[in-house]
């Protein structure tokens, strides 16, 4: 398929001519309804929910700039595609219509106004958005005497011969009434991955996904293979609720429990959006802990005069709305890679990619790392790659598509020169990584300035990566101690773009505080190789000033807990350097605190170097009794080896004990350890 020729958001939609929105619209309807047709008609779908997904909103948006070019034959004005399977017609009494997707607490909002324009105070019903298929059963004196899919939302399918397998629907219900119910059959994940494991097993293609899975199993002309698929489903909407005595959805459902159908047991009725944005919040969280597959959640409001009163599009109910939880991990395009030079020297090569949505944000560039990692993965310029971002950190490519790949991709190819300074790079022995060795190279100096100034280490409230960027480029910024100087520019600060007085202020107020920081900090934004937070840290505690440090001896160093020979010599090293050594006496000067500043560690010849394991009941908590023993340069581990030196025995201690005997390790109990603390 064609993809991604242009995309809305880089159009300047004023700019461009009409026909070359005319060609992008026509390019996403063919598109969409071909994606549609692999996904309704094959269940064996070629692009992902986040690409139909996008590629929809890109069409809406463009559609409502250009109501005149909106066109029969749009998604946007359809559900579902035309049935054209062999499968007996069937025509829906009332339309079985689509949702409108939302992504994100603004467009929940944004919902909640607009429902709130017709009614003045709505309740809303919360359900979880199953992965499956819709489906309508029709009940005839209380027997089911019919089933068919969704289709295009007038004509379905029957599948009622395949239906009737399916253990969760009733054949009769509790009370003898004819009712048509809707819901939606799904594959539990257990069903699926049986499911893919016999395929497999059989040489037969696997299904994409449990949805794909189950409407592919219910449209089978033999139904034992359906009823071998272990389908199961969910009833959530009653069409026609004249004569049946209900005010609310809420009092639908519940009567669609009485009828003895399936109900999910998560509907939650609640009274204001804010709440409801709690319920999407924690489902958000708890998803992956259900035993189905569920995409979003469905909120609808719950009066039904209501609903009534907010009416349909030709397409969606506008009392109901899906929101759909962001991708974890979204495709893209890897259009060209760049190379970034951190403050270290090291190379990061870095993808830029097609702009997509993952987890909320817009993502253009994702890591690729190293040389061996894009070698590892085959990854070139031109290829669909799967990108996913886990919490804060950065994105990073996953996988290549391969069967995405047309030929015109091309090799990525490793620099060999600096592309800041233009310096040979090298690639140590047994390391991943490139180097860019000129230390005057000006991409390491921004981002050792840019380092030094960040929050975990002296914390320069308001400069950004930008402006440390320009005051280098300019000439205030040569190294960390230039910061300290600025005062002296106060004028010329004043007069550029964008400063005024009163930021430049703000900016020499938190160099002046940052004066203050522990000793710490200032260690780790040296950018001392090896020395991270945490190293930092323990030297800093250790040795309480930056003389002691400097007077340090290798082996000195190396006999603190958890410094290494490496870290010893890298930070021996750095303090040998006289340009360092001067930059030290600089700071000094400028008036940097050199302590550290917070609790300092009272070595104990009982602890120091030493290794325990605490096993049984102890009277205090085990991260007060490991810090305890912390404090006193001791370290605590889980299990017992011969490196272990003490096991703390509390009450019922465990096989650690037993095993401490086997190794002839020394034993304390409680009492023994409190007294040498
Ligand atoms: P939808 O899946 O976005 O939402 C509507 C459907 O949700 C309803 O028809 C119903 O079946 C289901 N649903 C589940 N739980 C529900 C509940 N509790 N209450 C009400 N409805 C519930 O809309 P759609 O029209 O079925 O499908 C469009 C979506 O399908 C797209 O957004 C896309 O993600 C996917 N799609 C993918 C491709 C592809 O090629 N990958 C192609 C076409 C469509």
């Amino acid at each position: 398929m064609d993809l991604i020729a242009i995309k809305a958001d880089d159009i300047m939609l004023k700019d461009k001519g009409d026909s070359m929105i005319e060609k992008r619209i026509d390019e996403l309807i063919k598109l969409l309804n071909r994606a549609s047709y692999e996904y309704y008609q094959l269940d064996n779908p070629t692009i992902t929910d986040q690409e139909y997904d996008d590629y929809y909103a890109e069409l809406v948006k463009l559609e409502t700039n250009y109501p005149n070019l909106v066109r029969e034959d749009s998604p946007t004005v359809r559900v579902g595609t035309e049935v054209i399977s062999s499968f007996h017609k069937v025509n829906h009494a009332v339309p079985m219509m689509s949702l409108d997707d939302i992504f994100s607490k603004e467009e929940l909002l944004d919902f909640d106004s607009k429902v709130k324009k017709v009614i003045s105070k709505p309740e809303y019903v919360c359900e979880l958005k199953i992965d499956g298929l819709s489906v309508s059963l029709i009940y005839e004196h209380g027997k089911l005497v019919r089933a068919a899919t969704r289709g295009d939302g007038l004509v379905g399918e029957d599948i009622t011969h395949n239906v009737k397998t399916i253990k969760s629907v009733p054949l009769a219900l509790s009370e003898d009434i004819d009712i048509e119910v809707r819901g939606e059959i799904y594959m539990p994940k257990e069903s699926f991955i049986k499911l893919n494991e016999d395929r497999r097993k059989n040489g037969e293609a696997e299904f994409a996904n449990p949805r794909n899975a189950a409407a592919g199993s219910v449209r089978q002309l033999d139904s034992k293979i359906t009823a071998s698929r272990g389908l199961a489903t969910f009833l959530y909407h009653i069409p026609v609720v004249d004569n049946l005595k209900l005010d609310t959805h809420y009092e639908a459902l519940m009567y669609l429990k009485r009828l003895n159908l399936v109900v999910n047991p998560n509907v939650s009725l609640q009274s204001n959006i804010e709440k409801v944005w709690e319920y999407i919040t924690y489902w958000t969280n708890h998803r992956s802990e259900l035993p189905y597959e569920i995409d979003g959640i469905v909120i609808k409001v719950n009066n039904l005069s209501d609903q009534r009163l907010l009416g349909y599009t030709v397409r969606v109910p506008k009392w109901a709305i899906a929101y759909k939880f962001p991708a974890e991990q979204v495709l893209t395009k890897l259009v060209g890679v760049e190379f970034c030079v951190g403050r270290t020297g090291k190379i990061t090569p870095r993808a830029d990619l097609n702009p997509v949505h993952v987890a909320g944000t817009v993502v253009r560039s994702a890591t690729l790392h190293n040389e061996d990692f894009i070698k590892e993965k085959d990854i070139r310029i031109g290829d669909t790659v799967s990108i996913r971002k886990a919490g804060d950190i950065i994105p990073e490519v996953v996988q290549v598509i391969l069967s995405r790949r047309n030929g015109d991709e091309l090799p990525f190819k490793m620099i060999t020169t600096c592309p800041i300074c233009g310096s040979t790079l090298v690639r140590k022995e047994e390391e991943a990584a490139h180097y860019c060795l000129n230390e005057n190279c000006d991409a390491r100096k921004i981002n050792g300035l840019i380092h030094f100034a960040s929050r975990d280490a002296m914390y320069l409230d308001g400069f950004g990566d930008r402006i440390i960027e320009d005051f280098y480029n300019a000439g205030f910024l040569k190294n960390v101690a230039d910061f300290y100087l600025l005062d002296n520019y106060r004028t010329e600060l004043s007069e550029r773009e964008g400063f005024g007085e009163k930021s430049v202020q703000n900016l020499l107020d938190a160099v002046s505080d940052s004066k203050k920081r522990s000793l710490d900090r200032l260690l780790f934004g040296l950018g001392i190789r090896h020395v991270g937070k945490k190293t930092a840290k323990i030297l800093a505690e250790y040795y309480s000033n930056i003389d002691n440090i400097m007077n340090a001896t290798i082996e000195e160093l190396s006999i603190i807990p958890d410094i290494g020979n490496i870290i010893a010599q890298s930070v021996y090293e750095y303090f040998e350097v006289d340009s360092n050594k001067k930059l030290i006496a600089k700071l000094k000067k400028l008036g940097l605190n050199m302590e550290y500043i917070g609790k300092i560690k009272q070595l104990s010849e009982h602890f120091a170097n030493k290794t325990f394991v605490l096993t049984g009941t102890l009277s205090k908590s085990r991260d007060i009794i490991k810090g305890l023993i912390e404090e006193k340069g001791g370290k605590v581990t889980n299990s017992v080896t011969k490196k272990t030196d003490v096991v703390i025995v509390g009450e019922n201690p465990g096989s650690k004990l037993t095993k401490a005997n086997q190794l002839n390790i020394t034993i304390w109990n409680e009492e023994e350890l409190m007294s040498r603390l």
